[in-house]
C-alpha cells in the first residue's frame, strides 16, 4: 500500500507533529533520521511500528470515528505526540 494512501490526513498528523514539544520534535526527527521505524503492519485503519534502537517502542496510529488516535508503549501525555509517535508521523508525512 502506498504510505500516503491512508485513513489518515496528512494534515491531521502534520498538525499532530507541529504541537509536540521541541525536544519531542528534535528526538523524533532524529530517529527518523536514523531510519529506526520499522513498519509491523499498514492497513487501511491501522499502522503499527517499531520505534528506536536501543529502547524500542511500539507506536499504533488507529482511525476512531475518523479521528486519529494513537498509542505508544512509553505511555507519554497521550495529548502531545512523544518521540516515537513524531517519528512515526514524519516517516509516513514524508
Ligand atoms: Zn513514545
Amino acid at each position: 500500500m502506498n504510505r500516503k494512501e491512508t485513513f489518515l490526513s496528512q494534515e491531521e498528523v502534520k498538525a499532530m507533529i507541529k504541537l509536540s514539544t521541541p525536544s519531542n520534535f528534535r528526538l523524533g526527527k532524529e530517529i527518523f533520521d536514523k531510519g529506526g521505524i520499522e513498519i509491523i503492519e499498514f492497513t487501511s485503519d491501522k499502522i503499527i511500528a517499531n520505534i528506536g534502537e536501543n529502547q524500542r517502542r511500539k507506536v499504533e496510529f488507529l482511525s476512531l470515528s475518523n479521528r486519529l488516535q494513537w498509542n505508544c508503549t512509553c505511555n507519554r501525555n497521550q495529548n502531545k505526540f512523544c518521540k516515537h509517535a513524531v517519528a512515526l508521523g514524519l516517516e509516513i508525512t514524508n
